[in-house]
């Protein structure tokens, strides 16, 4: 028993000379948001979660910042091989955590990854060669095997079609490569104008294609629909480069109507 009672008093001596040497340091748990917001301005309620799974059973992943009553949608690689919207988004995340004030009235709904399959073989299409960008439900739809049978056969597009639903946004921006335009489909001439003004990329109407998002969301919901067509050298630029070229159109659609002050 006294040996016992040695030991511990032995480890409690030891462990106060760490700490009076200052070689013991209380665990520092990282912080997610790295600035603080201006006292003024309330953190705005931020979660990430897993949404959905794709055919090869890959979570898909949706974060969402602010609560508002104005919503934006913006998604990446729905097409697997169109990768540099993904660093993209994730840019925009951070910059939203460093300026809640965006946020005010406003909520970000963010899917950063909407085909991880496709973006694990860097393949257009999903795991199954469904191109999930022509798998949405409109009146221009064909069934295919390469579109899929039906509408909303594959899980990934069903995922989005959900957000759609539980959400709905007023203003949707989907991130693709390569042809370096901005398309738009719906009643989205101005959303589309307001963010060309912000990039150096040309707005150009490419038309509705068969059970494409834009032709469901801008055509059918009326939705102000954005595809955000990158170049194709966009994936090869670092995060911090695509952040400077088109970090500002995507700023641009998170507080349209509103411009960026
Ligand atoms: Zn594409």
């Amino acid at each position: 028993m006294n040996r016992n009672r040695s030991i511990i008093s032995t480890v409690c001596v030891l462990f106060a000379a760490l700490v009076l040497a200052g070689c013991y340091q209380p665990v520092d748990y990282p912080v997610i948001v790295d600035v603080p917001p201006p006292p003024s301005v309330t953190v705005p309620l931020e979660h990430h979660y897993i949404v959905g799974t794709s055919i090869e059973n890959r979570p898909i992943i949706c974060t969402v910042l602010g609560e508002g009553q104005d919503v934006t949608f913006i998604l990446a690689a729905i097409h697997g091989s169109e990768p540099a919207g993904i660093p993209l988004v994730h840019r925009l995340v951070r910059y939203l955590q460093q300026h809640p004030q965006l946020l005010q009235g406003r909520k970000v709904v963010l899917l950063p990854v909407a085909n991880p399959n496709g973006v694990a073989h860097n393949t257009r299409s999903n795991a199954r060669g469904v191109d999930l960008n022509r798998n949405f439900s409109t009146a221009n739809r064909l069934n295919s095997k390469r579109f899929g049978r039906t509408a909303l056969s594959e899980p990934e597009a069903r995922v989005i079609d959900r957000l759609i639903r539980q959400y709905t946004p007023d203003r949707i921006v989907s991130i693709h490569q390569p042809l370096a335009c901005i398309d738009y489909d719906g009643p989205a001439l101005a959303l589309a104008s307001r963010m060309a003004q912000h990039c150096n990329l040309p707005l150009i109407e490419l038309g509705p294609k068969p059970g494409s998002l834009g032709s469901y969301a801008g055509v059918t919901l009326r939705i102000p629909t954005i595809t955000l067509e990158l170049p194709y050298i966009a994936d090869r630029l670092n995060s911090e480069r695509l952040w400077q070229r088109y970090g500002p159109a995507l700023i641009a659609a998170v507080v349209y109507p509103d411009r960026v002050r």
